[in-house]
C-alpha cells in the first residue's frame, strides 16, 4: 500500500477557469477523474467566500478551499476526524484565519485617501454594475465579489510613480500589496503558500502519512508563495502576462496551453507519471 497522498491546490482566474470567460470546460473531465481517485483540489484564490460557494458547487467540490489570497481556510465540517486547532466554527466549517480584517485595511487606505484617493478605485467605492464592467462579471458575480472579508482590491488609475509611491505608504502602514489578474489587494500578511503549508500539515496529521505529496497550480504573481511551498509547481500560461518568476528551481513545469486547458494537460501528465499512479 501507498504511503503517499496526493493533494492539487489551484488558483481559480486564468488557471482552473480561463481568463476571458471565467469558465472551466476545458478541466471538468479531469475534475471527475481526480474526483474518482480520491485526490483533493483544494481551491486557492484571490475570490471571496461568497464566490466560492457557487463555484466549488459548480465544479462539484467538496473539499476545502482557501479564500482572498490565502487570508482564511474553509473546511467543511467532518473533512477530518477532529476539529484542527486553531479554527471556528462559522456556518458548516472550521474556519482557519490569517488576517486583520478588511475594515481595518478599509480605514488604512481612508487615511490615504487625501494623497492617492483621486488615483485609484477600491472595490468598496464601486457599485455592482461598476465593477461587472470592470470586471465582465455578471451582476450576481460581481455582487459576491464585492463581499470581501480581509481585503479590499483596488484598480490603479494613477502613473507607475505615483502607484510605486502608493504602495510604499501601505506597507509603511503595515499593509501587504499583491498584484492579482486586474487589481491590486490590499490586506494582511498572509499569502497562498502559507494556507497550503497549514491546511497541508492538517491532512499530514488527518492520514497520518509522511508524505503527503502536494501539486500548485497557478498563473499569477499572487501564486508563487503556493508554487514555492508545493513539492510541484505548474505555472499555467497567461494570455496577458509572462509567467512570474520563482525561487525554487526544479519541479517546475509550464504550460504550453491557455488557463483550464494547461490545467488539465498537465494534470493528465502528472497522471500518466507514476506520480500519481500510487493514490490511484
Ligand atoms: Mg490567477
Amino acid at each position: 500500500m501507498s504511503t503517499e497522498k496526493t493533494i492539487i491546490f489551484s488558483d481559480l482566474d486564468g488557471t482552473l477557469l480561463d481568463h476571458y470567460s471565467y469558465q472551466a470546460t476545458p478541466a471538468i473531465q479531469t475534475l471527475a477523474q481526480l474526483r474518482q481517485a480520491n485526490i483533493p483540489v483544494i481551491l486557492n484564490t484571490s475570490k471571496t467566500l461568497a464566490e466560492l460557494e457557487v463555484i466549488r458547487t459548480e465544479l462539484k467540490l467538496d473539499t476545502p478551499f482557501i479564500i482572498e489570497n490565502g487570508a482564511a481556510i474553509f473546511i467543511p465540517i467532518n473533512t477530518f476526524h477532529a476539529q484542527p486547532a486553531d479554527t471556528e466554527i462559522i456556518a458548516n466549517y472550521w474556519v482557519k484565519s490569517f488576517c486583520l480584517t478588511r475594515q481595518h485595511w478599509l480605514s488604512v487606505l481612508t487615511e490615504l485617501s487625501v494623497e492617492f484617493g483621486q488615483f485609484y478605485q477600491g472595490f468598496s467605492s464601486l457599485s455592482v454594475n461598476e465593477l461587472s464592467e470592470i470586471t465582465g462579471l455578471d451582476l450576481a458575480q460581481a455582487e459576491r465579489a464585492k463581499q470581501r472579508q480581509y481585503s479590499e482590491p483596488i484598480q490603479w488609475l494613477g502613473d507607475e510613480v505615483t502607484k510605486k509611491a502608493f504602495i510604499e505608504h501601505l506597507v509603511e502602514l503595515g499593509a501587504s500589496v499583491v498584484h492579482g489578474g486586474r487589481f491590486i489587494h490590499v490586506g494582511g500578511y498572509c499569502d497562498k503558500g502559507q494556507a497550503l503549508i497549514w491546511l497541508t500539515e492538517q491532512y499530514r496529521e488527518h492520514y497520518n502519512k509522511d508524505s503527503v505529496y502536494t501539486i500548485a497550480l497557478g498563473d499569477g504573481e499572487n501564486d508563487t508563495p503556493m508554487l514555492d511551498a508545493a513539492d510541484i509547481a505548474v505555472q499555467i500560461r497567461s494570455p496577458v502576462h509572462s509567467f512570474p518568476a520563482l525561487y525554487r528551481q526544479f519541479n517546475i513545469s509550464q504550460t504550453q496551453l491557455y488557463g483550464p486547458e494547461g490545467w488539465a494537460a498537465s494534470i493528465q501528465h502528472l497522471l500518466a507519471e507514476q506520480l500519481l499512479s500510487h493514490s490511484i
